[in-house]
């Protein structure tokens, strides 16, 4: 997780919302990815999307089995599709998204009985630094002057919308 929460201060810097993941198999990690939607012109670029894409090309399938998730904030309705297409053994999340995210927040999607794939998943580990960085983010962004011409896209996704604690904005993370 703490590899997960480098990778969303990475993302941070470079001005999206700061969500990391990792994917590890046999204790090594084999996927990296962190929230680059704006930057990259793709709504689906989320960062369990990102992570396990690039462990998938990777390891040359695409199924991931035995696998486990480390995200730093908890899934979306599209990244929770993914994480079952994908056969992923488990998943570990940080912070709750109290907007978007259905591992618990706005439902149990992992446990619908139409899933012909289960697994486990477990929330709140290192949740509050993973919170954290999200919060800061945030609030960084709101101290700043909006700038019509260059910075649309970011006032339009994320910058208005008013933050619970530990959340994001569900139009630009995980
Ligand atoms: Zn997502």
């Amino acid at each position: 997780m703490r590899e997960a929460l480098a990778l969303a201060a990475e993302g941070a810097a470079q001005g999206e919302v700061p969500v990391g993941a990792v994917l590890v198999i046999g204790g090594q990690i084999v996927g990296r990815g962190f929230n680059c939607p704006i930057s990259t012109h793709d709504p689906s670029a989320h960062a369990e999307m990102v992570a396990i894409r690039d462990a998938a090309q990777r390891l040359g399938n695409y199924r991931l089995l035995d696998s486990t998730l480390y995200v730093t904030l908890e899934p979306c309705s599209m990244c929770a599709g993914l994480i079952v297409h994908a056969r992923i053994g488990r998943v570990v999340y940080g912070a709750r998204e109290p907007k978007a995210g259905v591992a618990e927040s706005r439902g149990r999607f992992f446990e619908q009985p139409f899933l012909n794939h289960r697994l486990p998943v477990e929330g709140g580990v290192l949740g509050e630094a993973c919170g954290t960085l999200l919060s800061e983010f945030f609030r960084a962004r709101r101290r700043k002057v909006p700038a019509p011409s260059t910075e649309v896209s970011l006032s339009v996704d994320a910058a208005e919308a008013p933050l619970p604690q530990g959340a994001e904005d569900s139009a630009g993370g995980a």
